[in-house]
Formats: structure tokens, C-alpha cells, sequence
């Protein structure tokens, strides 16, 4: 209790000297935590070509600044805002009956660096918009891959070959799953993870993420 009165006095002080500020256009903030209304409602959407992928926003720099802050500096609710906001438009074109989200799983030892799993913080937000509920029991991740982001797109498939397992469940063989990741590059950890799922009986899902990184 104490510690938590504590820490409240002290994020009182330092709004106060240091009012929060939009991490985008860098408006000061009234209730959000951030990013603004105005730059929320901004975020530009991504012009999907794929049919077994769907990445929400287009990748500028206001979504890169998001995923890097969300994912390498302990910001946990920016995850759950994007997730929040990808619901919201992805709403009505969705078939919420029947359908999970799954968080693409990260090897423990990744959780316990980064305290949170970032993907996992977006199907919460998309969650509470959609009604769609989370299964984290499916699919886990049992190799420690290295990062993919300085891989070439063949070393990336070789990488993630063999580091999801996969846990039998109740889950009805005709769920439609919604694997979700933060950002998709060049779709070899989302195509690992479906064939996971493919081997064990599910056929029907897509891959949902935040955005799709060019490079
Ligand atoms: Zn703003």
C-alpha cells in the first residue's frame, strides 16, 4: 500500500515538473497515456495485399517510434493502446464468432528480460474492442532463437525452423485463430507458427500485426 502511495506521489511530481507529452507530435496530455486522440486516430492503415496476413498500419515513423518503445523500453501499454486501436477499425469486417487470438509465444527467457510479452499486450487491447478471447496454451515457444532483425530472409526461415511446439487443448478444430505479432517482416515466424498449428489439425487462421516492415 505504502509503496504504492509512494509511487503515486511521486508520478504526481513528475507530471508536474514534467508534464506527459504525445511520444508523436509531442502535445502535453490530458487523460492518455503517450500518444494522443489526435495522432491515434492518425495512424495511417496498411494497404493489405497478402490473404493469409493482415498488418494493420502502415510502417512510418510514429508506428516504428510505437514498436520500438513498446518493445525495448519497458512500455507494455502501448501495446495494449495499438491492440485497442487495431480492434476498433478492424471491428466490423471481423468474424469474432469462434475465433481466438494467439499471441505469438516468446521463450521464457525473453519473457523474463522483457518482463511482458509484447504481442500478448496487443491481443488484450484488440481483445477488450473485439470480444474475441486469448489462448496463450496452444503454442509455445521451446527454442531461444536469435533476434530475426539482422537476418537475410533465408537465414530468417532456417531461424525459426522447430522453436514452437505446440500443447493439445480442448480448442475446437474449426476455431478460427488470429495469431498475433507485433510486426511482421518477412512472415517466416508467423508461416513457422502456422504450419504448427496446420500439423495439428487447425486450418483455418491468419496472421494479424501491428504493421509489416519493409526492410
Ligand atoms: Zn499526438
Amino acid at each position: 500500500m505504502i509503496s504504492a502511495y509512494i509511487k503515486n506521489a511521486i508520478k504526481c511530481l513528475t507530471d508536474l515538473f514534467f508534464p506527459p507529452s504525445c511520444m508523436i507530435c509531442g502535445e502535453y496530455l490530458d487523460h492518455e497515456m503517450y500518444i494522443c486522440q489526435d495522432c491515434l486516430k492518425n495512424l495511417e492503415l496498411h494497404k493489405n495485399e497478402s490473404k493469409t496476413s493482415l498488418s494493420v498500419f502502415a510502417y512510418n515513423e510514429s508506428i516504428k517510434l510505437l514498436i520500438h518503445e513498446l518493445k525495448y523500453n519497458n512500455r507494455p501499454e502501448i501495446g495494449y493502446i495499438l491492440g485497442k486501436e487495431m480492434g476498433k477499425r478492424l471491428k466490423e469486417y471481423l468474424i469474432t464468432e469462434n475465433a481466438v487470438l494467439i499471441p505469438v509465444p516468446l521463450h521464457k527467457k525473453r519473457l523474463r528480460k522483457r518482463g511482458y510479452n509484447q504481442s500478448e499486450k496487443i491481443c488484450e487491447g484488440f481483445s477488450e474492442v473485439s470480444g474475441i478471447k486469448i489462448n496463450k496454451e496452444l503454442l509455445f515457444r521451446r527454442i531461444n532463437n536469435i533476434s530475426q532483425t539482422k537476418l537475410n530472409a533465408l537465414s530468417r526461415a532456417d531461424n525459426v525452423k522447430g522453436i514452437f511446439s505446440f500443447s493439445e487443448s480442448e480448442l475446437d478444430k474449426e476455431t478460427h485463430i488470429i495469431l498475433v505479432d507485433d510486426l511482421i517482416t518477412t512472415g517466416a515466424t508467423s508461416k513457422e507458427a502456422s504450419s504448427v498449428l496446420k500439423n495439428n489439425g487447425f486450418n483455418n487462421f491468419f496472421a494479424m500485426s501491428v504493421a509489416t516492415s519493409t526492410k
